[in-house]
């Protein structure tokens, strides 16, 4: 045993993996446990996978209990949100994705491609459906001169279809 590893049992040096508190380890054992969904791209995975960090000089490295980042396209979305994607229908998550889209100026921040390939393989058409019905809610209400500005959804919706006609063919 080295000098080194005395000092460690000892207790005078804190040895934690990935330098986190002990508290931000039961953090990190809780949040490996709870399935989180990025409402931009549709990843799906453990929470932890999309922790984020403060650092601050006196407390060090710890858990951003609040803002949390996707893994995958990097948009930063609260913790409650993604939780909450994630346990929603998918009635819900349309009325949320689209209200979000026609009204909260969040356009920009959906990555259609890969929203859509994942909707894709991971649900039917028909599972899928609710989540098309509340685009033509909102895009009606649009239409009606509520929010004269979400037309370019329309190719977003054209493509969906699309990419799915071949499928409408085949016997259920
Ligand atoms: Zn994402």
């Amino acid at each position: 045993m080295s000098r080194g590893q005395t000092a460690f049992e000892t207790g005078k040096y804190k040895v934690t993996p990935l330098n986190l508190t002990d508290e931000d380890l039961k953090v990190m054992r809780l949040w490996k446990t709870v399935k989180a969904q990025c409402p931009w791209c549709f990843y799906t995975s453990d929470l932890w996978s999309f922790a984020t960090f403060n650092y601050r000089k006196k407390k060090g490295k710890t858990v951003n209990m609040q803002k949390c980042e996707c893994p995958d396209c990097g948009a930063g979305v609260m913790r409650r949100t993604l939780l909450k994607i994630y346990n929603m229908s998918m009635q819900e998550y349309g009325r949320w994705f689209w209200d979000s889209v026609f009204t909260g100026g969040s356009y920009d921040k959906v990555q259609w491609e890969q929203l859509k390939s994942r909707l894709r393989s991971g649900f039917s058409y028909s599972e899928c459906e609710p989540f098309w019905q509340e685009y033509w809610l909102h895009k009606e209400m649009s239409l009606s001169g509520w929010n004269a500005d979400a037309d370019e959804d329309d190719d977003a919706y054209e493509d969906f279809a699309a990419q799915f006609e071949p499928e409408e063919d085949e016997p259920r």
